[in-house]
């Protein structure tokens, strides 16, 4: 992906900017992960690709528009990373990583500010959602205890 993708592009810097005026720490482009996300948050168990909507196909959206020659090679090949991204998201899933999917289109000025915000809030929602099901894992787990000790 890296050879299409490049490094440090002005979306994804945009992304970094803000994560870390939040208080988001990350690392970049890890090596060992599926799709070599290009941010991840190990403390919230996420990784965040920052998706070009040309190359990524990304469905619906303005920005996707096939160029006017050679309509079928770029078919096949846009159709290609989509399914590519699809497969590497599903493996890090059952990894147990949460993906996160920022398009370039919502990153745009008039829409950037809702589209951080929005991700600051689900980073924070996932944090929340982990840590309640540890609690609620440790609740049972005190219930069992207690059953044992009173059938003792
Ligand atoms: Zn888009």
């Amino acid at each position: 992906m890296s050879a299409i993708k490049g490094k440090n592009t002005k979306p994804e810097l945009l992304v970094r900017k803000f994560l870390f005026s939040r208080g988001f720490r990350y690392r970049l482009n890890h090596p060992r992960l599926p799709g070599h996300p290009d941010l991840v948050l190990r403390k919230y168990r996420t990784v965040i690709f920052v998706n070009g909507c040309f190359w990524h196909g990304h469905k619906g959206c303005r920005f996707y528009v096939l160029p006017k020659t050679h309509v079928e090679f770029w078919k096949t090949k846009i159709e290609h990373n989509r399914k590519r991204d699809v497969d590497e998201q599903r493996q890090l899933a059952s990894m147990g990583w949460h993906c996160i999917t920022v398009w370039e289109c919502q990153l745009k000025p008039n829409v950037r500010q809702q589209t951080l915000e929005s991700l600051a809030h689900t980073l924070n929602l996932i944090y929340l959602q982990d840590h309640a099901t540890h609690y609620i894992i440790k609740e049972e787990e005190e219930e069992q205890m207690k059953v044992a000790e009173e059938s003792d």
